[in-house]
C-alpha cells in the first residue's frame, strides 16, 4: 500500500502507468459517429490525480485538451443539483442503472419519456432540457462552472465539435422528441441539443477533470478554493449515481474492477473519485463497445491496485 501524501511514489506510479499504456493501443476504436472525434489521434494517453488538498500529479499526456463528452453530464447535473429543488430534477429523471447502451431508445418509450438516469445520453438531455428553461444565459453559466471548478479561465467549447454532434444529431433528437411526446422534454429541442452538445465539446485535459471534480473526494468543498460546491449529502447522492449509473450498461463491471465512482466520455476520458482521497482522471481515445476508453480502464486498475485504495473494502 502506497501512501497518497508520498508524492515521489506517487509520481513514479503514474510515470509506471503511462510507460504502460502503449500496450494497450491496438486494443478499441475512436468514437466515429461523431465526425470531429474520428480525427483524433488514436494512440495518446494521459493521466492525473488531484488530491484532497489540491495537489497536482500527471504524466504522459495529462496537460492534453480533450473532448470531455459525457463527463459533462456531471457538470450539468451539478448544476441543478445546485440550483434548483431535488422535485424539479428527480421527478422526470429517474436514478436507476440502466443496463442499456448509453444512446440506447429502447427502455424510454417503455418507461414512457422517464430515462432512467441522468448519465445515459436520454438523461442528460432532459436535464439540459430543466436548465435551458430555468437559468438565464445557460451557455455561459456552463463554461463558466467548468472554468471555475478546474480553476482554469482557458477551458472553451470547441465549436467544431459541437457543431459536427449537431450535424449527426439524428439519434439525440429522436430521444428528445420522444421525451417531448410523452410531455417530459418542454423546451425546443434543437435549443437543448445545443446546449448538450456544447457540453459535450468542452476540451478540458486530464488536470483540469481531475482539479473540477476533485470537490466529490472532498465532501463538496473545492479543494482548490474551499468553495462549498455541493452540500455533503449532495455529494454523496452524487458519488452513489456515479457509482451505479456512470458507465452506463459497463457501471457493473467497472464497479467489479476500479470500484470507485465514476464517469466516462466518448471523448477517451475517465474521471473517478477516491473518497475522502483524490480524484483521478484518465484519457485514451481507443473505446470498447461500451464506449469506454480501453486503456484508460486499464490504467484505473493499475493504479487503485499500485495505490491500494479500496472505498468498497
Ligand atoms: N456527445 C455524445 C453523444 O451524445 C456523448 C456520449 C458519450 O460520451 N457517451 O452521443
Amino acid at each position: 500500500m502506497l501512501s497518497p501524501l508520498d508524492p515521489i511514489a506517487l509520481q513514479r506510479l503514474l510515470d509506471q502507468v503511462a510507460a504502460d499504456a502503449p500496450s494497450h493501443f491496438g486494443e478499441g476504436k475512436v468514437a466515429d459517429y461523431i465526425p470531429a472525434l474520428a480525427e483524433v489521434p488514436p494512440d495518446g494517453f494521459g493521466i492525473a490525480i488531484c488530491d484532497v488538498q489540491g495537489n497536482v500529479y500527471s504524466a504522459g499526456d495529462g496537460g492534453k485538451a480533450f473532448s470531455i463528452q459525457s463527463i459533462s453530464k456531471v457538470i450539468n447535473l451539478v448544476i441543478a443539483m445546485q440550483r434548483l429543488e431535488e422535485d424539479d430534477i428527480w421527478t422526470r429523471v429517474g436514478r436507476e442503472p440502466s443496463g442499456q447502451a448509453f444512446n440506447s431508445i429502447v427502455q424510454l418509450e417503455v418507461e414512457k419519456g422517464v430515462p432512467r438516469n441522468p448519465f445515459i445520453n436520454a438523461g442528460a438531455v432532459l436535464i439540459t432540457d430543466i436548465l435551458v428553461s430555468r437559468i438565464m444565459s445557460i451557455h455561459w453559466v456552463l463554461r463558466e462552472q467548468a472554468r471555475r471548478l478546474a480553476g482554469n479561465p482557458d477551458i472553451n467549447f470547441d465549436a467544431r465539435v459541437a457543431r459536427s454532434e449537431m450535424d449527426h444529431k439524428a439519434r439525440n433528437a429522436s430521444l428528445a422528441y420522444l421525451m417531448k411526446a410523452y410531455g417530459n422534454l418542454q423546451g425546443n429541442v434543437d435549443e437543448v441539443l445545443d446546449l448538450y452538445f456544447h457540453g459535450c465539446a468542452l476540451a478540458m485535459s486530464c488536470v483540469d477533470v481531475a482539479r473540477a471534480f476533485a470537490f466529490l473526494a472532498n465532501r463538496g468543498v473545492s479543494p482548490l478554493d474551499g468553495s462549498v460546491v455541493l452540500a455533503p449529502h449532495k455529494n454523496r447522492q452524487l458519488n452513489a449515481l456515479l457509482l451505479t449509473c456512470g458507465l452506463y450498461d459497463a457501471a457493473g463491471d467497472f464497479a467489479w474492477r476500479v470500484g470507485l465512482p465514476g464517469k466516462s466520455g466518448v471523448g477517451g476520458g475517465i474521471v473517478a473519485i477516491v473518497p475522502g482521497q483524490m480524484s483521478i482522471c484518465v484519457w485514451s481515445p481507443r473505446l470498447d463497445t461500451y464506449g469506454n476508453s480501453v486503456a484508460g480502464l486499464r490504467a484505473l486498475e493499475t493504479l487503485v491496485n499500485g495505490l491500494g485504495v479500496a472505498p468498497l473494502g
